[in-house]
């Protein structure tokens, strides 16, 4: 979309009061910049006069006795001209995003009022709930998160940004929000003052179309412009949004040369995120890319045994055992799982069994075992057919191993959610066609060939066990 004249000048302009803010940051040192400058939001220029406008007449009458001066001189050395300051009060009528964010916020609270433990934010955390419960102290670390968690307590304790972008991604359930939100917890707790801002990309989104659409679009770009640490949840989400990409870019780059903090997270590695432009992508790789792998039974199972003490109800060692190995998919899954017993001893007041459990969890174990995995396969089907792992990952051409290469080929299409593309580069890096081409042939065969079919009846169901 092509900018206005106007909106650029306003772009610039807004340039220019940070770089003016960032000199006086410099000169008066953080206290003072804290208390009388960070609160002036930029209004207008009109003629030649620097119009801001504060929240209280104590900053108002301070900034204009103070800092006017300086103010206009710094200014005036970027852009020839401007001679005048003046501070306005911000009154009831203006209807800053600030103020549209706490009325989000509200319905938030009625939304959520059925849990306690979440809190909504005040006016320095914008825009989303952190929720109290989501803390590095409640974070189970194991192999697959223990670089992720790393990473993101370095960045809450560190004085200095150490990394600009922290990007955490990974897949649905895995802890990304939570470390972002562990992160937020602990910086407000060090330092009150400072702006923390946690917002999933789709509210970002949200209200940056509402700003376009008011054009207020100057007021939004301070509001994320003025912040310390700056934390978008879900990135891909604006994958393929153009519009929202490219201030997206602009507020990043605003920031990080700023000095601010930005943690980022995603499903997929910004390399990854398919939408994307190029020039973003690049960007969001600059700083520290970590991943959170799926978990594994020990990671589950720590996980399982620290709800179950805080939950304080007591829960034999062998059923947590049981869901930490049968249930896989993610760790929300888990915690819905152990959640659903407790309901149920506590509704019901049955003892807690390996028995009940099975019956209490029994469709969500049923989804479960569909998720096998692709490697399942390749095992399962090299001992059926007694040839070596190694061949479902060579080239060899020789009937005795294209079959049953082609047949987990097919399994894997057919009980993964894997792609074609994926697929072949879990089978040594394999064309997508060759998959393609593996599935329909062992398609055709099934029809034709009854030893197949067995074959593969038979393979289903130890894959499903
Ligand atoms: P994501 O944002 O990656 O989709 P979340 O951060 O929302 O995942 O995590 C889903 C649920 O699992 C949350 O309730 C979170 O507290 C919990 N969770 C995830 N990983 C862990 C972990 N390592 N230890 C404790 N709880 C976890
Ligand atoms: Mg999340």
């Amino acid at each position: 979309m092509e900018f206005s004249k106007e909106t650029k000048n306003k772009n610039h302009n807004i340039e220019i009061w940070e770089k003016v803010k960032n000199r006086l940051r410099k000169e008066l040192g953080e206290t003072l910049y804290r208390s009388w400058l960070k609160p002036l939001k930029l209004k207008k220029i009109n003629n030649n006069t620097i119009i801001l406008s504060a929240e209280t007449s104590l900053v108002r009458d301070r900034v204009e006795r103070q800092y006017t001066d300086r103010i206009v001189s710094i200014w005036a050395s970027e852009k020839p001209g401007i001679n005048d300051l003046k501070v306005s009060l911000e009154g009831d009528k203006n209807l800053s995003i600030l103020k549209d964010k706490n009325r989000i916020n509200n319905k938030n609270i009625i939304q959520n009022s059925y849990q306690s433990d979440k809190i909504t934010n005040n006016e320095d955390i914008l825009l989303s709930t952190l929720d109290k419960r989501l803390t590095f102290e409640n974070f189970v670390v194991g192999s697959p998160n223990e670089l992720a968690f790393a990473a993101a307590k370095r960045v809450a304790e560190a004085e200095f940004v150490p990394f600009n972008p922290l990007f955490l991604y990974g897949g649905v359930g895995l802890g990304k929000t939570h470390l972002m939100n562990a992160i937020a917890w602990v910086i407000k707790k060090k330092d009150p003052s400072r702006k923390v801002v946690y917002i999933s990309a789709e509210k970002f989104m949200y209200q940056f179309i509402k700003a376009l659409r008011s054009k207020d679009v100057m007021n939004f770009k301070q509001e994320f412009r003025s912040v310390d640490v700056l934390m978008i949840d879900d990135v891909q989400f604006i994958s393929g949004k153009e519009h929202t990409q490219e201030e997206f870019f602009h507020t990043f780059n605003a920031l990080v040369d700023r000095g601010c903090q930005i943690v980022l997270s995603a499903d997929k590695s910004p390399n990854d995120l398919s939408g994307m432009e190029e020039r973003l992508k690049s960007r969001l790789g600059w700083g520290l890319v970590t991943d959170i792998q799926p978990t594994t039974y020990e990671l589950r199972l720590g996980i399982l045994q620290s709800r179950a003490e805080s939950s304080g109800i007591s829960f034999p060692k062998e059923v947590l055992e049981f869901i930490a190995q049968k249930i896989k998919s993610n760790v929300r899954e888990l915690e819905g799982s152990l959640n659903r017993i407790i309901a149920h001893t506590t509704l019901v007041g049955k003892i807690i069994t390996l028995e009940n459990t099975i019956d209490v969890l029994s469709d969500v174990l049923r989804a479960n075992n569909k998720l096998v995995t692709i490697e399942d396969i390749q095992k399962k089907v090299a001992e059926h057919f007694s040839i070596k792992m190694s061949e479902m990952f060579s080239a060899r051409r020789s009937k005795s191993v294209v079959i049953p290469r082609q047949i987990a080929m097919y399994l894997a299409k057919e009980l993964t959610n894997l792609s074609y593309p994926e697929i072949g580069r879990n089978f040594g890096g394999k064309d997508h066609t060759t998959i393609i081409h593996a599935s329909k042939k062992i398609d055709k065969l099934l029809n034709e060939n009854s030893n197949i079919s067995e074959d593969i009846r038979l393979l289903k169901s130890i894959l499903s066990n």
